[in-house]
């Protein structure tokens, strides 16, 4: 399993690539800075519109591309929210999620999991658990809200 130490996550972008022997293109390291520095979860449209106002000439085509490079490298997760929309964390360290299935927006949970449910999964099926992956799903504390009004 990947640990990213706090030391890690602090590194500026740039060595964290060199360091992966990845090219340094400037859409690829622009494309990291803005997820890493949200956590918001951004979709590719929200990292689009974010780069844009650094780089105009940006096209979403490459936005997509480099999210899925970034992401198949392990320098970003990927996952989908409660409308099938693909989202993107730069936070590698283990957390959870709770999604809001009705504004989309995602929290991070910093509460760890019993992690003797590995364990449990790998006696019944025989596989080896390297990691898990957990999100909650339901209603955001404003589309509760709103919903009351
Ligand atoms: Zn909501
Ligand atoms: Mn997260």
């Amino acid at each position: 399993m990947r640990t990213i130490t706090k030391k890690k996550l602090a590194e500026p972008v740039p060595d964290v690539l060199r360091s992966r022997g990845l090219r340094l293109t400037n859409p690829r390291r622009l494309i990291l800075e803005i997820v890493r520095a949200t956590d918001v979860h951004p979709t590719a449209l929200w990292v689009y519109q974010r780069a844009r106002r650094r780089a105009p000439r940006v096209s979403l085509g490459t936005v997509y591309r480099n999210l899925r490079g970034l992401t198949n490298e392990g320098l970003l997760k990927e996952m989908a929210d409660g409308r099938g929309l693909g989202r993107f964390d730069g936070n590698l360290s283990d957390h959870c999620h709770v999604v809001c299935v009705s504004c989309g927006r995602i929290s991070d949970l910093a509460e760890s999991l019993d992690r003797s449910l590995e364990s449990r999964v790998a006696a019944r099926t025989g596989f080896t658990v390297s990691h898990h992956r957990v999100e909650f799903y339901g209603r955001c504390p404003d589309c509760v809200g709103k919903r009351r009004r």
